[in-house]
């Protein structure tokens, strides 16, 4: 046995080792991301604006460019307690079924009720809405983990939760829906006629089995026409990056205590909240100049934001209600297809994200869908785990960067982030598993609408 395997298979971090601070990237950028924009006067919105639809303290941390460390109340922190901190687990068998030199990790955010790593920003969210006075909080889900964490975060502090689910997830997962009634939630299939939003799409896209954009339009419409309410986002968002931190935070933590060093980072990227979490601290070193990480970004094939996407201030959902934010995006009229079968289905992407990647701080790949699904099962088998398709991103991305190590013989330690587990996917998996899932790439032209309906602003 060599001398690697003292480290363990599991690095587990006691609850003392637990971070204390969520760490904010945007204040070891020199260049910031672009700053929201009120929608109709064009100007950067003010925390006032943004208080109409965003509880108090989570507009501060929007806002907050500055402060590199931003403590974790003891209330977060000790539910955090309940599922944290999460593993870091070292791949030894996928290792050995690849026959590869590189050394792989993964940081598991599976182990909650939820599937995934939305309860960390879930239970902040939700616990900033309670301190506020608050009745209850509105929201969308597309796959539906983030529904989940957060009708798990309201039930515990004793919030009224409403979900606007997608209508495709809200039929292909039903499971999902009653896991969140069990929560006390409020579920709502999008578009619905309880928003004159929704009402307005169905009556431009009858039969439209929804988008993860007009969700959200219609969740906030509700926050905006009821007393008490305010609207909450499960991703995209500056603070939801920042609540994602301890992901990262943890994965240095774990990772220092044995002297290692990534040498790569891989997270799937829907709307980046993961993988802005989970390579948090090590962008802040590459940002310091202390170190440098090869930095990876996967996303699908099928709705590529980052790797053919424009650089652009664009609306964050198909109503158009929601404040302009300048990121990589495809257009919010973009209608992903609806065949695909993972939950990294918006049309945009974090802001901080796409100002990194910008700035070439970070690279970003896409992987089609039935060579995800292909991964998944191979990890599945060695490693035990039933990944989340969102997850099976990177895995992808993962497993072919150590069949390059093979080749090369380079021993390079990558670091990926397990997002979640796939219980709820079974459908996807079925098709795969009957040969009819297919790749569906878009064509420019079928990219077309959706740039054509960007704002034009400069
Ligand atoms: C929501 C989700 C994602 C994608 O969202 P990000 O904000 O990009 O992290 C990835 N994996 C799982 C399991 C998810 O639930």
């Amino acid at each position: 046995m060599s001398e690697e395997k003292k480290i363990p298979y599991k690095i587990y971090l006691s609850e003392e080792e637990m971070p204390r601070d969520w760490y904010n990237v945007r204040a070891d950028m020199k260049k910031k991301p672009a700053p929201l924009l009120n929608p109709a006067t064009l100007k950067p919105m003010t925390a006032e604006e943004l208080g109409a639809v965003f509880c108090k303290e989570l507009v501060a941390q929007e806002l907050d460019n500055d402060n590199a460390f931003i403590p974790i109340p003891d209330e977060i922190r000790n539910f955090y307690k309940m599922y944290r901190p999460s593993p870091l687990v070292r791949a030894y068998c996928l290792e050995e079924k690849l026959q590869t030199p590189a050394k792989i990790y993964y940081k598991f955010e599976g182990n909650n009720t939820s599937g995934s790593h939305k309860l960390n920003s879930a239970i902040a969210q939700a616990y900033y809405a309670k301190k506020q006075g608050l009745k209850g909080v509105t929201t969308e889900t597309g796959a539906g983990q983030w529904g989940t964490a957060l009708s798990m975060a309201c039930a515990y502090l004793g919030l009224d939760c409403r979900v606007y689910m997608v209508k495709v997830s809200y039929e292909q997962k039903p499971f999902r829906r009653e896991v969140m009634r069990t929560y006390g939630a409020s579920v709502t299939p999008s578009p619905s006629e309880l928003t004159s939003v929704g009402r307005k799409i169905l009556a431009e896209h009858p039969g439209t089995t929804g988008s993860l954009g007009c969700a959200i339009s219609e969740a906030v419409e509700d926050a905006l026409s009821h007393e008490g309410y305010r609207y909450v986002l499960g991703s995209v968002l500056n603070q939801v990056l920042l609540h994602q931190s301890v992901i990262g935070m943890e994965t240095k933590i774990a990772l220092d205590k044995y002297g290692i060093k990534p040498d790569m980072i891989i997270g799937c990227a829907g709307g980046g909240s993961n993988l802005g979490g989970l390579i948090s601290p090590f962008m802040g070193e590459k940002l310091r100049g202390e170190a440098d990480y090869d930095i990876v970004a996967v996303e699908p094939a099928s709705c590529p934001s980052l790797t053919r996407g424009r650089y652009a201030y664009d609306f964050c959902d198909t109503g158009k209600v929601c404040p302009l934010a300048k990121m990589y995006t495809l257009g919010s009229g973009f209608i992903p297809s609806a065949n695909h079968a993972g939950g990294l289905r918006y049309h945009g992407m974090s802001p901080v994200l796409s100002e990194l990647y910008d700035q070439g701080m970070m690279r970003a790949i896409s992987v089609e869908q039935t060579s995800v699904f292909a991964a998944a099962e191979l990890f599945a088998r060695v490693e035990g785990i039933l990944p989340a398709p969102e997850s099976s991103h990177a895995i992808r991305a993962a497993i072919d960067e150590a069949m390059r190590c093979k080749e090369t013989g380079e021993e390079k330690t990558i670091v990926f982030g397990l997002t979640g587990t796939g219980y709820f996917d079974m459908v996807a998996y079925e098709k795969y598993n009957n040969g009819e899932m297919t790749d569906y790439i878009p064509s420019d032209e079928d990219l077309k609408p959706g740039f054509d309906s960007l704002p034009d602003i400069g």
